[in-house]
């Protein structure tokens, strides 16, 4: 008889962070403009910073931060990191000092970019920002953030480091395994059963952890992890690698089956943090038939992913679908001239007259 779910990932510390649970909600017009059942389970309302996936996903490395006695915390990912946005809110809320080293993973970015969004907010919580040339070596990244640490350390600090190469273990997946017991929850009560399940998928924390989250409570479902950074198959090894690591660290490492990792990059292109037609779109259609705002680098992609996969038959007319939304909206605004430029054809009506705009068809 295994552990309890609960009482496997307990073990590790923790400190609460999130407005959980967030809210299950459904997506009908943007639903039946894709001839589906659209739920959308809002992570994008975590709270703490604005939100995002990285709310339930910093509280188990911040846990083993505060359990430790650190009071400066150091990570390292891409300019507009929403991760590094929240450790530097949460490391404040816990009284921690942030070094954030940012690497420079997207290339012909504008001042926007560098500037507004995840950045600023970065600088209002005071952290401290380091730039990093290289954006693709991520065991370079983490040995550079562990002679940063080693300095502090010397000069008397107390530093404890969120590694992101996936040889270390994956805390912050232990997050999406309660995340997917949550949304079970939440659909048991709605009297729901899902067809399957859309994530985005990166770091792969997310999806890893909803796998094997899914699994370690019985529930077989595909999971379609929507590539934001890497091809598809190299996405799947590093799903593979991330969900081994996690099953094992909750005491279940029968519920993990490499054959279940699904991931699509059908819409990545032309990389990591850049848009696409598809892409803007995709955040159009949400915008203007739930009101809902997506994000260009993950949740825009992962919506393109969707409506590719419905389009394809991959996932069937008429499923029950749920979306993870991971948040990342601070990122609209830094890919304000991106985006805008591309809204901006549609004239502002003079005071009082009637106009007729031609909006763009994104359909
Ligand atoms: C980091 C991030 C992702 C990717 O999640 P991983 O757990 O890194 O795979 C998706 N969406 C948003 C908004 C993110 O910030």
């Amino acid at each position: 008889m295994p552990i309890p779910l609960t009482k496997a990932i307990h073990k590790f510390p923790r400190v609460r962070l999130g407005h959980t649970p967030t809210p299950l909600d459904a997506a009908p017009r943007l639903g039946a403009a894709l001839g589906i059942e659209l739920w959308i389970k809002r992570d994008d309302c975590t709270g703490m910073a604005m939100g995002g996936n990285k709310v339930r996903q910093l509280e188990f490395p911040l846990g083993e931060a505060q359990s430790g006695d650190a009071d400066t915390l150091l990570i390292t990912s891409a300019v507009q990191s929403n991760y590094v946005r929240v450790a530097a809110a949460a490391g404040r809320r816990l009284g921690m000092e942030t070094h954030i080293q940012l690497e420079e993973r997207v290339p012909d970015v504008d001042a926007l970019y560098r500037s507004s969004g995840n950045v600023l907010l970065d600088r209002l919580f005071g952290a401290t920002l380091h730039s990093y040339p290289v954006g693709d070596d991520e065991p370079a990244a983490d040995a550079s953030l562990d002679l940063l640490a080693q300095s502090l350390a010397e000069a008397g600090r107390r530093p404890y480091v969120i590694h992101l190469a996936p040889a270390h273990p994956p805390l912050g997946a232990l997050g999406y395994v309660l995340a997917a017991e949550e949304t079970l929850a939440q659909a048991r009560e709605l009297d729901l059963a899902f067809d399957a399940v859309v994530c985005p998928t990166g770091s792969a924390l997310t999806h890893a952890g909803i796998l094997v989250g899914l699994s370690a409570l019985g529930v077989e479902i595909p999971v379609y992890g929507i590539c934001v950074r890497r091809d598809a198959g190299s996405q799947a090894a590093r799903v593979r690698q991330v969900a081994e690591q996690l099953a094992a660290m909750i005491e279940r490492p029968e519920v993990f089956d490499g054959d279940d990792v699904l991931t699509f990059d059908g819409v990545l292109a032309p990389g990591y943090g850049r848009l696409n037609d598809a892409v803007r779109e995709a955040i159009a259609l949400a915008a203007r038939q739930e009101g809902l705002l997506l994000d260009p680098v993950y949740t825009g992609k992962t919506m393109a992913g969707l409506i590719e996969h419905v389009q394809s038959g991959v996932i069937p007319a008429g499923s029950r679908v749920l979306f993870i939304h991971t948040g990342g909206l601070p990122a609209l605004f830094a890919y304000g001239d991106k985006l805008g430029s591309w809204l901006s054809d549609v004239p502002w009506a003079p005071s009082g007259e009637v106009v007729d705009v031609d909006l763009i068809d994104y359909h």
